[in-house]
């Protein structure tokens, strides 16, 4: 026998005329032949048919309006969906029903309350115009379609325990439909949502009931299948629209769902398990906006590589806190409590009681939190009398954040990991329980903590724990050269280390491209050039800093003294801070001082190897002696890849200042060439050396000599350029001395134990390892207590985009391995 498939669109799937041709679609293309079709109003409706009643008993004419924006949507909708004669029709029953609406709501206004029942018959209507409109557009379509008022069908009770389906009397009514129908389409549209009391009169399944419609008809139909179209790919780890890294379960246990769904993951209704657990109705959750996606699904056993599945969070729930002595090993404590809940008429979400019987607390929904509190306070009247019980204490605000697996059972690390994450993100945890099944562990934590505490937890189990969260500000030559470089190297480094490296924002001075997951690296230009925003460093800081994922850094790649004034603030709030940028280590050594103690309070990296000798190791190098105990006694060295370049040139064949307009030419020099010969870069690099070794140094201590003279300082660089001229033979004589004692011209940087720090121009014999260099080449020389009378080396490029921003990329490994990744 043919089986039926049952369908349930949610209202995101039917929010307008083109997702209801969307959705029929769909169904046209499904290859089953019996296709029973559960469908919700429209997104919103039910929201609005809610306010509207909610309005017109605070006697607020705003209902009208409401009432009126309703029947406008559904009136537009029908017009777009079906052909003028089927659409007068529809029209025509939908204004009686409005009619009806606007009547029950003006006795709403009179009478300045609205019954349960009220409110029942009118929120109903939204899945009663919604199944209509979908079935009348299928068979405008020529898809074989009718649609049928579950109200006519469904007979449920209201019980204390929850909602009761009358299955005899429902069935009976399907197949009296049925008869009267002469035989059920094979597209049957079922309204969601709505179903007949016992004595028939309308009433709901509650709020999100449609998912259990569905599984109630499955169960009538005897269906095969149950598929749940939403407008997500299925049942993610945790909702998507709190957590950006959510994985999608591909399977789940009906148990592991229903915790899920009671625990707050609204993408499914916990009820809607019960009928398809008793028939074993596998279901699936898909997206319609993806129909190709498989989605998850739902079914006996479950299985999965994950021993932890979802996470959710209840908000808006209340703690309720019982403390006594007096408690403790006395028999009906919990009976005669929770027995005066039970005839307040409030169901517990959740109980905790800790072995010491000292104190019991346990969760409400919020609104009911004070009625809770007053019933205990009632029930325990004399306990409290003599002392017993001490405190009955309230706690509003709260929300219980619940993680959820079938396999968690027997696997001892998850519940340490679970709280790990918590404390490392600074959530108060106010009560615990863990099932016996232990299928979830519960915790109450503050409302405000909600978000933070469910992405840290997640992030704690889903995520590499070096996940790390990038900011990349300036995109000169140094940050375009890094991002290329990380765009080739990220994807081996997530493969091969489980290193998770995402670029997230892009600044350049005037504009920022953001991306929540992270940015395509493939495409960062062309993403700060068409998706970006004003530049608000702010703001960067506060989206590099997420609270979903483990570890912030921003990479300053400007030569900014503004942004570089920022990094106390970062470090101090938690963000590792990266940077070729001098500015900070060369500002007042105050500064400089507050930077440390920053990194040091707060555990946060800061890491500027590449500010002197571009790539090479000269930091660290100079930082091991020191941190090993060596004393050093001078460093000394080559340290700018211009200046290097220009003498090592210099042969007194050509000018010097020719020398300087060709090197300029060919990009060797700032663009304005005075920003190297002036020596104050050198000086800088002197100054971060000098404070390496402790020296409490301060720039204007530095003697530099410049190689531009006063006069020439102001001139515009053209004039600078042409002037320039003047001094080739002041500089020829330096050279002719020099050679006389044969010797060549360096400019070095130079800071010794006493503090004498000086950048200047200097002669050096032809055997020194200064006279020996090539092109841009750096080189410092390290005279230590060990390393004598033969001085410890570093040699090689140091200028140049790319060994500058891999040593930048090399800071971000040094600072991924100290956050415990092993490279
Ligand atoms: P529908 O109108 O289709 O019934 P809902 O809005 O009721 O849709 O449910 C889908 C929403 O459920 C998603 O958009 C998502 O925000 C939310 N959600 C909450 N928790 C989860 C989860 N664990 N997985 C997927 N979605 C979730
Ligand atoms: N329309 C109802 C609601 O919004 C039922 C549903 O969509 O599941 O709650
Ligand atoms: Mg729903």
């Amino acid at each position: 026998m043919e089986q039926w498939v049952v369908h349930k669109f949610g209202g995101t799937s039917v929010a307008s005329a083109e997702r209801y041709r969307h959705v029929a679609g769909i169904l046209s293309r499904r290859p089953e032949a019996l296709r029973a079709v559960v469908v919700s109003a429209m997104g919103g409706v039910t929201d609005a048919l809610v306010r509207t009643v909610e309005l017109a008993a605070r006697r607020d004419r705003a209902y009208l309006e409401q009432l009126d924006q309703l029947r406008r949507r559904h009136r537009e909708t029908i017009v777009e969906l079906v052909p003028p004669e089927t659409a007068d029709e529809l029209l025509e029953r939908f204004d009686r029903d409005f009619t009806d609406v606007a009547d029950v709501l003006h006795a709403t206004w009179l009478l300045r309350s609205y019954s349960p029942r009220a409110m029942d018959l009118i929120t109903g209507y939204g899945e009663v115009w919604s199944a209509q409109m979908l079935a009348a557009h299928l068979r405008s379509i020529g898809q074989p379609a009718d649609w049928l008022d579950a109200r006519q069908v469904l007979v449920v009770s209201h019980t204390p325990t929850g909602i009761e389906v009358d299955w005899r009397a429902s069935a009976e009514r399907l197949d009296g439909w049925r008869e009267r129908a002469g035989g059920l389409p094979p597209i049957l549209i079922i309204t969601g949502y709505v179903a007949s009391t016992p004595d028939g009169l309308a009433t709901t399944l509650g709020r999100n009931g449609s998912d259990f419609t569905a599984s109630i008809f499955a169960t009538l139909l005897e269906a095969g299948q149950i598929h749940i179209w939403t407008d997500v790919d299925g049942v993610m780890s945790a909702n998507p629209r709190l957590v950006p890294d959510a994985v999608l379960l591909e399977e789940l246990s009906y148990n592991e769902a229903m915790e899920l769904a009671y625990f707050g993951a609204k993408v499914i209704h916990p009820s809607t398990m019960a009928p398809a657990v008793r028939r074993s109705i596998p279901i699936f959750i898909r997206n319609t906006f993806r129909p190709e996606v498989q989605g998850t699904r739902i079914h006996l056993g479950g299985s999965s590589d994950f021993d932890v599945k979802g996470f959710a969070t209840i908000e808006g729930v209340a703690l309720v806190n019982v403390e006594g002595t007096g408690m403790i090993g006395v028999p009906g404590t919990a009976h005669r409590l929770f027995g005066a809940l039970h005839e307040e008429g409030v169901s517990v979400t959740m109980i905790s009681q800790g072995s010491s019987e000292h104190s019991i607390c346990f969760v409400v929904p919020g609104h009911v939190g004070e009625r809770a509190r007053q019933a205990v306070e009632r029930a325990f009247f004399a306990a409290r009398h003599y002392g017993q019980v001490q405190t009955v204490e309230l706690v509003p605000d709260c929300c219980v954040l619940a993680v959820v697996g079938d396999r968690m059972a027997g696997h001892p690390g998850v519940a340490g990991k679970f709280f790990g994450s918590l404390g490392k993100a600074g959530v108060n945890i106010r009560a615990i329980a863990q099932g016996s099944s232990e299928r979830n562990i519960s915790v109450v934590i503050d409302n405000a903590d909600a978000s933070r505490a469910l992405r840290a937890v997640h992030g704690g189990f889903y995520l590499s724990p070096q996940t790390l969260s990038i900011g990349v500000i300036g995109c000169g030559v140094v940050g375009s050269e890094l991002l290329d470089q990380l765009a080739e190297q990220a994807h081996q480094l997530k493969s091969e280390f489980n290193l998770d490296l995402r670029v997230r924002a892009i600044s350049t001075s005037r504009r920022t491209a953001f991306a929540d997951g992270q940015l395509d690296l493939a495409r960062w230009r062309e993403a700060l050039e068409s998706e970006a925003v004003p530049t608000d460093l702010a703001a960067v800081a506060d989206h590099v800093q997420a609270e979903h994922l483990p570890h912030a850094v921003i990479i300053d790649c400007t030569a900014s003294e503004a942004v570089a004034q920022r990094y106390e603030d970062w470090m101090a709030r938690g963000i590792h801070v990266i940077t070729p940028n001098k500015r900070a280590n060369t500002s007042d050594f105050a500064y400089y001082r507050a930077l440390r103690r920053t990194s040091r309070e707060n555990g946060t990296r800061y890491l500027y190897e590449t500010t002197v000798g571009a790539g090479l190791p000269v930091i660290q190098t100079l930082r091991d002696l020191v941190q090993t105990g060596d004393e050093v006694y001078q460093v000394e060295g080559i340290l700018s890849g211009t200046l290097s370049y220009l003498f090592n040139v210099y042969d007194g064949s050509r000018s010097f200042s020719e020398i300087v307009a060709d090197a300029r030419a060919r990009g060797f020099t700032e663009p304005d060439p005075r920003d190297d010969l002036s020596g104050m870069d050198v000086g800088r690099k002197v100054v971060i050396l000098a404070r390496e070794i402790g020296l409490p140094i301060e720039l204007s201590e530095v003697e530099v000599e410049g190689l531009v003279p006063e006069a020439m300082e102001h001139l515009s660089v053209p004039d600078f350029l042409e002037a320039l001229p003047s001094q080739d033979e002041a500089m020829a004589a330096l050279f002719e001395d020099a050679r006389r004692r044969g010797e060549v011209l360096r400019y070095v940087g130079l800071v010794d134990r006493e503090g004498r720090a000086s950048a200047r121009l200097r002669s050096y014999p032809l055997d020194h390892p200064f006279a020996r260099i090539q092109m841009t080449d750096n080189i410092v020389l390290f005279r230590t207590r060990r390393y004598q009378p033969n001085p410890l080396v570093v040699q090689g490029p140091g200028a140049g985009p790319e060994v500058t921003a891999g040593g930048v990329f090399a800071d971000l490994l040094r600072l991924a391995s100290s956050l415990g990744a092993t490279l």
